[in-house]
């Protein structure tokens, strides 16, 4: 069989990143790259190489996902994942699971069954049977999350889409430069300053040229226990296809889930070969015109090209270079 090089892709989510934080975001997906990549070139597939690559961002409390996620409205941690093999377009995904530091390692597991998606205390009895070990929801929770929680729960008429406007004013940033790519933002600016979110997802390709998917995440500041994102739906944050390509993302979860973000991306692919840097564009630009939403997604084709785009200040995200050496931002590349 064709042996391909392999190509690992992550994000660490899109939104706009405090100066002071921005290091730590750029480092864990960086470490993310470095973990799974060695691995894929030792022949990792692609599947087991996100799910690792997902485990290290899930780990570390930087993120919006395992430990560090961000709380609901009644205080608690509630995750999501989402995993799929664009080799047989299997697809397994969890919902609203309370005490597990790596969601995706059970959607790994859900993917062996019949079945494609499991929630809640479903998913959690079907996690230790699979032999996932449960922890204290009180080992996922930083004290970071606790102080956003306080201070969303005294302001008044919060709404999650504004936690992913740019702010005004704003030069240089990924969300000016894609008002002048066509991606124009007219919406209203976000009226605060950042909140902390940070979703994780990976796309990798692998020597034998089968492309895997895998998002994982804590959701957004303050929502309705029982919400689910757009992150572990197929097609909405989550893709991956050998035909075409994969894309995980990240950014308001309720307009990605209607414009079947990742799906759509990968669909620009084929229909009329865009390069993956074209069809990121375009899904952020679809998702911008017709719900207003803000986002970012990384993406990979069968070719093992990268694309990354977000209409939203930062995108941390990090790549392996061919050849050698890691890429590795918040910003966009000019
Ligand atoms: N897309 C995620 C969600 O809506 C949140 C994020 O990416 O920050 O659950």
């Amino acid at each position: 069989t064709h042996m391909t090089e392999p190509r690992i892709i992550v994000h660490g989510g899109a939104w706009t990143i405090p100066t002071d934080r921005r290091k730590a975001h750029v480092d864990g997906c960086r470490a993310a790259v470095d973990a799974a990549w060695g691995e894929l070139q030792r022949g990792m597939p692609a599947l087991e190489a996100v799910r690792l690559a997902v485990n290290v961002l899930e780990a570390d409390p930087t993120y919006d996902a395992g430990r560090g996620a961000v709380l609901n409205a009644d205080g608690r941690i509630e995750l999501d994942a989402a995993i799929m093999d664009g080799a047989t377009l299997n697809f397994g995904a969890v919902g609203a699971v309370r005490n597990f530091l790596h969601p995706v390692d059970i959607a790994r597991k859900v993917m062996d069954t019949e079945f494609c998606f499991l929630v809640g205390e479903g998913a959690e009895r079907f996690a230790r049977e699979a032999g996932i070990s449960a922890i204290d929801p009180a080992e996922l929770v930083v004290e970071r999350e606790v102080r956003l929680f306080n201070e969303l729960r005294a302001r008044a008429g919060f709404s999650t889409h504004d936690a992913f406007r740019p702010r005004a004013g704003v030069t240089g940033a990924a969300g000016e430069k894609a008002s002048t790519d066509g991606t124009a933002c007219h919406c209203p600016v976000g009226p605060e300053p950042a909140m902390p979110k940070g979703t994780v997802g990976a796309v990798a390709l692998d020597a034998a040229g089968n492309i895997a998917a895998a998002t994982s995440t804590g959701g957004t500041p303050m929502k309705r226990p029982g919400r689910v994102g757009d992150s572990p739906l197929c097609g909405a944050g989550t893709y991956a296809d050998n035909e075409t390509g994969g894309a995980s993302a990240t950014g308001f979860g309720e307009g990605i889930i209607r414009v079947l973000m990742t799906r759509s991306a990968c669909d620009f692919l084929r229909d009329g070969g865009a390069s993956p840097a074209d069809a990121a564009r375009r899904a952020i630009e679809l998702l911008h015109r017709r719900v207003a939403g803000h986002a970012g997604l990384i993406m990979l084709d069968r070719q093992g090209r990268y694309g990354v785009h977000c209409n939203t200040e930062h995108i941390a995200h990090a790549y392996a270079l061919p050849g050698g050496g890691i890429h590795a931002d918040v910003e966009l590349r000019r």
